[in-house]
């Protein structure tokens, strides 16, 4: 049970250990507690603000990151030092946002491989990790200064679609943070928390949520049943928002007077206040039938563009919409969100008219036009009484509740107090169960070998926090041999991890190929006193930020190590399509990798020198594609 002191300095009460619930948004993020006094959620905000925090990393001059509200103006001014939608990174390698690469205005690095994306800020790079820490401290500074206590552990929510590498990404950036992330919740689980389904244990239920924010459009469909959800299907555009309403609004004043769209594309002031204007006529329409500007600064700069010769009906100059043109312009939009629902349910098994309840999240589920046909679709009235853009972030305060024990309703199931993990290349822990998972769980992933015709493969278990094996508690460690030889990267070694509910550990290892295994037992608990797992706790979040830059740096010499072996292997197999001056550039770039992995003090000096070997034989490989091609074609006959 949390304790609940009176702080001397305000008289207002406060509880000791507070556990906050944060939804860490695409657009937006906010914290939410449950109050001591009322028992109930709220989120957090300060006196005449809003609890909505822009999810958006602006760097200054120095590299120094500013957060929120202040960071969102150099939006339109400095796109290139100004990280919005880190949440759209997390996880995700180059390949997987290729397809949307022009929607970021910063430079993500395209590396031609399947590690993690980063992002270079001037001389810096960025992880999307370290991100989403920046918007988290933001969060956790904010929600201290509010509370006036200290304010270390969180439970995050995270989408219902998210992988095991974006959960990790999002604990692993929490305790950057100095946050103990005490649970990953999934943010539709934590809507239906907030609107207090789940909370009576004999309650079953099927539920739609449909959540239309700024950029993203998600829908789930999920059961409850004995105080257990269940995620059936999720589905949705990742691309489809407010936003885009806010831009059709714009495009329609635009039509509206004959302006071309260039014209305001190259001006960059007036294309941000316009949008700011659409954004307000939004807002306004989902209350009122008619929006015009009363504004007369964009009057002005407007009446100026215009072609003076030309008659135009002055009024439009006041950014006129009338409801029924802006429903008009989303409704488009709006059946595309209609249709994922339909794949939803169609993936779930479950026909519409079983579905109990609709609950509606997103700031966009404001407009009437949204709840209108979502309703309609469904047969019936939607669940739209929590304040959609806080649902979130409130449900995960009840369930921080539930884990500080305070709700005495829900029995607390059986968890792994350390995270469970193996060694990988460079000494790093990967975790297969992260701590606070119930138990019993089974994990399993796939690695492969390093170098060719390698026949063994040594498998360590290890137990803690902290991002180095060495920092962490050795639990067993076994070979697992007779690898049949193959090229390095072909053998698919799949070590799972199965946790039963008497807390024993068993690792298996097996070889997908030759189906050969090898596995092991271990209790993780044994000769673990609760000091010594609250110790590890501490030592994590303490060393937290030397920790990623130990793991930056291996990861990148890692990299740097693959990248130069692969060039090495491309000069030698092309040495005649290659120039003598491409080569000896390319062996220089090489050099300067190849000194800085065993020199530099940190990743930024590996990152750089990879990026500028990259940029080297990028248009190298485009020769060699061409080359190949060409030999192909003359490689071939054509019959008579
Ligand atoms: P979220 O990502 O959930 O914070 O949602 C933010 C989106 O909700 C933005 O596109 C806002 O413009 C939109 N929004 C907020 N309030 C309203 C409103 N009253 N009417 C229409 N859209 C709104």
């Amino acid at each position: 049970m949390a304790k609940i002191g009176i702080n001397l300095s305000t008289g207002s009460l406060q509880q000791e250990e507070m556990i906050v619930g944060i939804d860490l948004g695409t657009t937006n993020s906010l914290v939410a507690i449950i109050h001591p006094e009322s028992k109930k959620p709220v989120a957090l905000k300060e006196h005449g603000t809003s609890s909505l925090v822009p999810s958006i990393v602006h760097f200054d001059a120095f590299g120094n990151p500013i957060v929120g509200e202040e960071a969102k103006h150099y939006l339109e001014t400095e796109p290139e030092n100004t990280i919005f939608s880190a949440k759209r990174l997390m996880g995700k390698n180059y390949n997987d946002l290729k397809a949307n690469a022009d929607f970021f205005t910063y430079k993500v690095i395209d590396d031609g491989t399947d590690n993690l994306v980063k992002v270079q800020v001037g001389d810096s790079f960025y992880s999307p990790i370290e991100l989403s820490a920046f918007i988290l401290k933001e969060l956790k500074q904010r929600a201290e200064h509010i509370l006036k206590t200290p304010v270390t552990k969180a439970v995050i929510t995270v989408p219902a679609y998210f992988n095991d590498t974006q959960r990790q990404a999002t604990r692993d950036a929490g305790k950057l943070a100095g946050l103990d992330v005490l649970r990953i919740v999934n943010e539709p689980t934590a809507a239906s928390l907030a609107y207090g389904f789940g909370l009576d244990q004999s309650e079953e239920k099927t539920i739609a949520l449909y959540d239309l924010g700024g950029g993203t459009f998600d829908v789930s469909i999920l059961t409850i049943s004995n105080g257990i959800f269940d995620v059936l299907s999720t589905n949705g555009d990742t691309y489809l928002g407010g936003d885009d309403f806010d831009q059709l609004i714009v495009k329609h004043w635009l039509n509206q007077l004959q302006l071309p769209y260039s014209v305001v594309e190259k001006d960059k002031h007036l294309s941000q206040v316009l949008r700011l204007k659409a954004e307000e006529a939004k807002k306004i329409l989902s209350s009122q039938p008619y929006y015009k500007t009363a504004d007369t600064s964009i009057v002005n700069q407007l009446s100026a563009l215009m072609d003076k010769s030309a008659s135009f009906d002055n009024d439009l100059l006041h950014l006129p919409i009338s409801l029924e043109q802006f429903e008009a312009l989303i409704t488009p939009h709006l059946q595309k969100t209609i249709a994922c629902c339909e794949a939803a349910l169609s993936d779930a098994g479950i026909a519409k008219q079983e579905i109990d309840t609709v609950v509606m999240v997103g700031g966009s589920t404001r407009v009437p036009l949204v709840k209108k046909l979502v309703g309609a679709y469904f047969g019936k009235p939607v669940n739209d009484t929590v304040n959609p853009d806080e649902v979130v972030a409130l449900g995960a305060a009840i369930q921080a509740d539930i884990l500080a024990g305070n709700n005495k309703d829900f029995l607390l199931l059986d968890i792994t107090p350390l995270s469970l993990g193996i060694e990988t290349m460079g000494g790093l822990m990967e975790v297969l169960i992260p701590r606070n998972s119930k138990i019993p769980a089974r994990v399993g992933k796939s690695y492969t070998t390093y170098k060719p015709g390698q026949s063994g493969m040594r498998i360590s278990v290890y137990q803690g926090e902290r991002d180095l094996v060495k920092d962490n508690r050795l639990l067993a460690t076994f070979n697992l041999t007779g690898i049949p030889a193959m090229p390095a990267g072909l053998p698919k070694v799949e070590v799972s991890f199965l946790l039963n509910a008497d807390g024993i550990l068993v690792v298996t290892a097996k070889e997908l190929r030759s189906g050969i295994q090898q596995s092991i037992e271990v209790k993780p608990q044994s000769n673990l006193t609760d000091e010594a797992v609250e110790q590890m706790l501490q030592d994590s979040i303490i060393h937290a930020q030397a920790d990623i830059e130990a793991r930056a740096i291996t990861e990148a010499k890692t990299e740097g190590e693959q990248l130069i072996t692969a060039t090495e292997r491309v000069i030698e197999a092309n040495q005649s399509i290659m120039t003598e001056a491409e080569i000896a550039l390319t062996k220089e770039a090489i050099e300067l990798l190849a000194s800085a992995i065993k020199n530099a003090t940190n990743k930024n000096d590996i990152r750089s020198r990879i990026e500028h070997l990259n940029d080297i034989t990028r248009p190298l490989a485009e020769k060699i594609m061409d080359e190949a091609v060409r030999k192909a074609m003359t490689g071939k006959k054509i019959l008579p």
